[in-house]
């Protein structure tokens, strides 16, 4: 008999002794044990069931995904890739825009234009501001945009002047 197998069997033995001796006693084994053995051959067979458990484990938690059966030639994959539904369709409805002469869609705003607009609007709402003193409120009466040597009309009295010291855009009516 070898020292290890003797050691083995020497440890099963004490905790049959251990576990007699409970069960005699009425002892709940969730207590701490009472004869407690160390070293680095009695563990062994304890640590080998541990791994087996931790891999059996690992491999259940892996969520396993289908994966193709065969490799799609290349020519596939572009005829797909390339398939005519998948293109941008071609636009015909382009014109030059009879503002500026920027190309823009038919029926839709101009980007440009929009652009020089807003950026007018945005200087006449921070004239506006800085006129009131405070951040913007819904206005009371109507607003009227004066521009360089403009002079307020007759249908023009009662209302919020803003007068602006530049000359006035060519697309901005006074008549709006
Ligand atoms: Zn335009």
């Amino acid at each position: 008999m070898s020292l290890s197998s003797f050691v083995k069997f020497l440890r099963r033995s004490l905790l049959l002794v251990e576990c007699r001796i409970m069960q005699a006693t009425g002892l709940d084994r969730h207590f701490a044990p009472a004869l407690a053995l160390q070293g680095p051959n009695l563990l062994e067979e304890l640590q080998h069931e541990n791994e087996q458990c931790e891999e059996k484990s690992l491999l259940d938690s892996i969520f396993w995904m289908a994966a193709p059966k065969k490799r799609r030639t290349i020519e596939v994959n572009r005829c797909r890739r390339r398939n005519e539904k998948k293109l941008i369709p071609v636009k015909n409805n382009i014109v030059p825009c009879p503002e500026c002469g920027n190309l823009k869609q038919k029926h839709i705003l101009c980007g440009f234009c929009y652009e020089k607009v807003r950026r007018e609007t945005a200087l006449i709402r921070g004239q506006i501001q800085a006129m009131e003193g405070g951040p913007l409120k819904n206005p009371a009466m109507e607003t009227v945009v004066l521009y360089e040597n403009e002079k307020p009309r007759e249908a023009d009295k009662g209302k919020r002047i803003v007068e602006v010291k530049r000359k006035r855009p060519s697309w901005f009516s006074q008549l709006v």
